[in-house]
C-alpha cells in the first residue's frame, strides 16, 4: 500500500548545514555495525499539555540539551519502538508492518502515561525522515536502515506525576545482521533469579525502564558464553517468556510450533505476529500457550523438540543452539539451523526483501 500523502508534508525541513561527503557516507554504508551510525537528520514534535503536539520538523541530528531536571532522567517516563526501512531491487524503500509499531507505541504511552501519537504522525515521521535521508538506506544483502522512534518526559519538574511535557524523536541508523554471526546459532542462558516483568507490570510496554532491568542477568549471560537471556515468569519461575530483546518460537519434531502467549508480561513482537502467521499458512500447527521450562529441557533431550529460535526485527530469525543455565547445557538438535527456521527466516526476509509477493499487505512504500 502507498503511504498517505498528506502526514509526511507537515513536516517541516530544516536541512543540515554541514552535510556528510559522498564518499563518507558509502564508507559508513559499507559495513554497518548495529546502532552505530546514524543519518544526517531526525524527525521530531514537541508537546506541551493544553496545546497538544506542535512544531512537526525534520532537522540536522545532533545532541539534545536537556535540563538536569528533566523528568525522564529521574523516573524513566520514555518509550521507543524499533523497525527497519528495506530497499528494493527497484530502489523503492518500504518499510514493515509500521502500523503495529504505531499500535504499540500507542499502548506504551498509554501504560506510562505518556500522551498519545496518532498513527499519522509515527508513519509520517517516519515518511519524512526516509525521503530525507533516502541515500543513507543500505543497499547489501541483509541491510536496512533501522529506525528508533521514541518519546520521553521533558518536562522540568522532580515531582512524582506525568510530565506536562514530552519530545517525540526518530532517528535512523544503517544496519547489518545484529548478531556477528549472521545466521550462526546463538546460545541462550535461562536466567532463574533475576525477572524482566512481572504481572501488571510494564513487561508489554516497549519503556527503557525494561531494558534496564535486562542489563544485569544479560550480562551475566555474556559471562556464562551465551549471546541472549531467557527470562521466566515472575509469578511461577518456570515457563519462558521471551529474550532481553527477542520473542522466542519452539519447533516440534512434528512440526508443530508454539511460542508463549501474551500475557501481559512480555513484548507482543511484530516479527512474532507475522512467524506465527506465514507458519500457519504453511500448514503448521501453531499454538500460543505457555511453555514450562521443564517441558523444553524434557523435549530437547528427547528429540521431540527440533527447533528453537529467536525472532524479533533486529534480529530477524535467529536459531538457537544451545540452552543452558546453572543445572543443565543442552543442544537443541544439532546445533545447527533447523529446516524450519531456515525457512521462515527467508520467507520473511524474501517479502521484506520484496523478493516473494506481499500477500498480507505487510510493506508499506515510504
Ligand atoms: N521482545 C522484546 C523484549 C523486544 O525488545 C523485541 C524487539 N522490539 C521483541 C520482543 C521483538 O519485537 P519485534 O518483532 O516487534 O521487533
Amino acid at each position: 500500500t502507498l503511504a498517505a500523502p498528506s502526514s509526511a508534508d507537515l513536516f517541516t525541513l530544516h536541512r543540515t548545514d554541514t552535510p556528510v561527503p559522498d564518499a563518507t557516507r558509502e564508507a559508513a554504508l559499507a559495513s554497518p555495525k548495529f546502532g552505530t551510525v546514524f543519518t544526517e537528520h531526525m524527525a521530531r514534535i514537541s508537546y506541551i499539555d493544553g496545546e497538544g503536539w506542535h512544531d512537526r520538523r525534520v532537522e540536522k541530528y545532533g545532541p539534545l540539551q536537556l535540563d538536569p531536571a528533566t523528568a525522564v532522567l529521574h523516573y524513566a517516563q520514555e518509550i521507543f519502538e524499533g523497525l527497519k526501512a528495506y530497499k528494493h531491487a527497484d530502489g523503492s524503500v518500504w518499510t514493515f508492518r509500521p502500523q503495529a509499531n504505531a499500535a504499540r507505541f500507542a499502548r506504551s504511552a498509554q501504560r506510562l502515561a505518556l500522551p498519545q501519537l496518532s498513527e499519522a504522525d509515527f508513519l509520517g515521521s517516519i515518511t519524512a525522515l526516509v525521503r530525507t535521508d533516502r541515500a543513507w538506506v543500505p543497499s547489501g544483502e541483509e541491510t536496512s536502515l533501522y529506525l528508533r522512534p521514541f518519546m520521553y518526559a521533558s518536562e522540568s519538574f522532580l515531582g512524582v506525576r506525568p510530565s506536562l511535557e514530552a519530545e517525540y524523536l526518530v532517528i535512523a541508523s544503517p544496519v547489518g545482521p545484529y548478531f556477528a554471526g549472521g545466521l550462526t546459532p546463538v546460545s541462550i542462558w535461562v536466567d532463574t533469579e533475576f525477572h524482566r516483568a512481572g504481572a501488571g507490570g510494564t513487561g508489554a510496554a516497549k519503556c527503557g525502564g525494561n531494558y534496564a532491568a535486562s542489563l544485569l542477568p544479560q550480562q551475566r549471560a555474556y559471562e556464562k558464553g551465551c549471546e541472549q537471556v531467557c527470562f521466566l515468569d515472575a509469578t511461577t519461575n518456570t515457563l519462558l517468556e521471551e529474550l532481553g530483546g527477542m520473542n522466542i518460537v519452539v519447533v516440534g519434531a512434528d512440526g508443530s510450533v508454539s511460542t508463549p502467549p501474551v500475557s501481559g508480561s512480555i513484548l507482543e513482537g511484530v516479527t512474532r505476529g507475522s512467524i506465527l502467521q506465514l507458519l500457519t499458512d504453511a500448514g503448521h500447527e501453531v499454538s500460543e500457550r505457555p511453555i514450562p521450562l521443564a517441558e523444553l529441557r524434557a523435549g530437547i533431550e528427547d528429540g521431540s523438540v527440533a527447533e528453537v529460535f529467536a525472532c524479533g526485527t533486529a534480529a530477524v530469525v535467529t536459531p538457537i543452539g544451545r540452552l543452558a543455565s546453572d543445572d543443565f547445557d543442552l543442544t537443541v538438535g544439532d546445533g545447527g539451523t533447523g529446516p524450519v527456521t531456515g525457512r521462515i527466516r527467508a520467507e520473511l526476509t524474501d517479502i521484506q526483501y520484496g523478493r516473494a509477493t506481499d500477500r498480507h499487505g505487510w510493506l508499506h512504500r515510504l
